[in-house]
């Protein structure tokens, strides 16, 4: 019996990367980008154009195009915040933008620089240059579970941001936890609650580990129905304008626990834990991630 698929999106050169206080090099970069593409992931968040200033460590993002291994059957995805940001993608050559959403205004003032409603203002515009420039636009909806300035945030609340998202040509559409706050049962109900206005958009789940939820929370999204899960090799990761924001859930420890539970990721495990090693050595330090420092199983 064939396998059901799983899609696992690579976000450490990204989401990963981005909070880290010493700026890892392009070329750095680049050897982790192909060494995830030789792991046998076909997606993957390899930059953000968003204001360098405030992002250090995503300032190269042209340089990371640039450089990226020519490949029609990988999906490098940008991430952009504003209109702008669209724009230097699409200059990039990037052929998936992911824009990003609040469904706080906490939140949304800080990271994109306006209330929630104020965001919407462009999004026709975002959609009609995703577009022009040939790419396909997918959006997330950050700090859907929670919030580090507003706290609690309801699931009407959340609907209603996706039944904006869901205004333009996506094809996709996100729910993050972008500081760790969800529990299985919050993940059940709030990909319920948007299945309603997103439609016949495909689903994907963003976690962060920063209550030792993620991985529960990945199996209830899966048991929900979503098909796309975001990870990050090594557990690395973090968002600079969320205080208290820890690291992605570890793409391993996704990978080792949906690969006995049946799916076909696609990804080797073998050599996701030697990227997530990498990464380690990279950053001169040791990674969250728990599979890449397990024995292996099943013995060989
Ligand atoms: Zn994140």
């Amino acid at each position: 019996m064939a396998r059901e698929k799983l899609e696992l999106v690579e976000v450490s050169p990204r989401d990963g990367l981005q909070n880290e206080p010493d700026v890892v090099s392009t070329e750095h970069k680049l050897e982790l980008i192909n060494r995830i593409v030789g792991a046998g992931f076909r997606r993957m968040e390899v930059g953000s154009f968003v204001n360098p200033k405030k992002v250090p460590q995503m300032a190269d993002g042209d340089a990371v195009f640039a450089g990226l291994p020519k490949r029609n059957d990988v999906t490098f995805i940008a991430l952009a915040l504003n209109l702008r940001g669209v724009e230097r993608a699409i200059v990039a050559g990037a052929t998936e933008v992911n824009y990003v959403f609040c469904a706080s205004d906490g939140f949304s003032i800080r990271n994109n620089g306006g209330t929630v409603e104020e965001t919407f203002r462009v999004w026709p515009d975002v959609a009609r240059t995703a577009k022009a420039g040939g790419a396909r636009l997918s959006a997330t909806i950050s700090t859907a579970f929670g919030c580090p300035f507003d706290g609690e945030v309801s699931i009407d609340r959340v609907v209603a941001v996706a039944e904006l998202c869901a205004q333009q040509e996506i094809f996709e559409l996100a729910l993050a936890d972008t500081i760790g706050v969800a529990a299985p049962s919050d993940v059940r109900e709030r990909f319920r609650a948007i299945k309603g206005v997103a439609g016949g958009l495909q689903l994907r789940a963003h976690f962060h580990n920063t209550r030792n939820t993620a991985l529960a929370n990945a199996v209830a999204a899966v048991e929900g129905g979503v098909r796309v899960l975001d990870g990050s090799l090594g557990g690395i990761g973090g968002c600079p304008f969320a205080p208290g924001a820890a690291g992605n859930v570890p793409t391993e420890d996704l990978l080792y626990m949906f690969n006995r539970m049946g799916f076909d990721t696609g990804v080797d495990l073998d050599a996701a834990i030697e990227t997530a090693h990498f990464i380690g050595d990279v950053l001169g330090r040791k990674t969250p991630g728990m599979v890449s420092r397990a024995p292996k199983w099943p013995h060989a």
